[in-house]
């Protein structure tokens, strides 16, 4: 296998599936079977869940909530997310630890980077919950950051499209997709690939983004073997 140990950003949006809301059954069954493929083949997993199926801080003054309230609404909701994702994983036979940015003792353990490895070690996927704690950061910078603490080889961005295109492919269909790009590259030609924070963090430490579709069957596995899926940022 390419890689031994993995971070794997979902968004929360994918959860939705077809809904407009939520999180839809069917695609969380779907998760934990790609997981699974991954794990049975040693691979250590560390996820870091988003909560925009449910709350994003960015909408919440429209709805006249203050920012920093509505961050950590959002927080609360990648827990939410985080939690059925544990279920969904552990009904599957592997043994998860959710550990949370916020203190929620009765749910989760609290984030601590040496368990955390511990976890990883000892053969668990270990589920990140409310992002890293702070308001005015998303889960994508918490999934930089956390892999970088974990020594992670690469941070792997499921999302809905099969890379990053010139320009964006539900919209433009003469879209190309990038199979490698550098860092500077990505970065000069202003591609959204993740925000800036979560960007630069990986660029400054050395660590690779592999942009992929997750609600394709096997397109995880393929990745943990070295096969030339999605968009790799290095
Ligand atoms: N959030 C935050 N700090 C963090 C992580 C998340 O404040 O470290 C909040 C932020 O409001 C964000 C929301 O949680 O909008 C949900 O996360 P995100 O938007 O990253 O989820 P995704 O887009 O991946 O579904």
């Amino acid at each position: 296998m390419k890689y031994k140990r993995i971070l794997l950003k979902l968004s929360g949006e994918a959860l939705m599936g077809k809904n407009q809301y939520g999180i839809d059954p069917n695609r969380l069954e779907q998760y934990a079977i790609e997981i699974k493929k991954v794990k049975d083949e040693g691979v250590e997993i560390a996820i870091v869940i988003g909560g925009g199926n449910i709350f994003r801080g960015v909408d919440s003054e429209r709805s006249g909530i203050d920012r920093v309230q509505g961050d950590y609404m959002g927080m609360l909701a990648t827990v939410i997310n985080a939690m059925a994702l544990q279920s969904s994983l552990e009904k599957h036979g592997m043994y998860t630890r959710l550990m949370s940015g916020i203190k929620m003792e009765q749910v989760c353990e609290p984030f601590i980077k040496r368990r955390a490895v511990r976890h990883l070690e000892k053969g668990r996927i270990v589920i990140f919950g409310a992002g890293i704690g702070n308001p005015y950061f998303t889960t994508d910078s918490t999934a930089s950051l956390r892999a970088i603490e974990m020594h992670a080889d690469v941070v792997l961005k499921g999302t809905r499209v099969d890379g990053v295109y010139t320009a964006d492919p539900e919209k433009d269909p003469s879209a190309t997709r990038y199979s490698v790009l550098s860092f500077q590259e990505a970065y000069e030609k202003g591609l959204s690939i993740m925000d800036m924070t979560a960007f630069t963090l990986c660029q400054e430490n050395n660590l690779p983004i592999i942009v992929f579709d997750m609600n394709k069957p096997g397109n995880l596995y393929s990745i943990i073997k070295g096969e030339k899926t999605g968009t790799l940022i290095n």
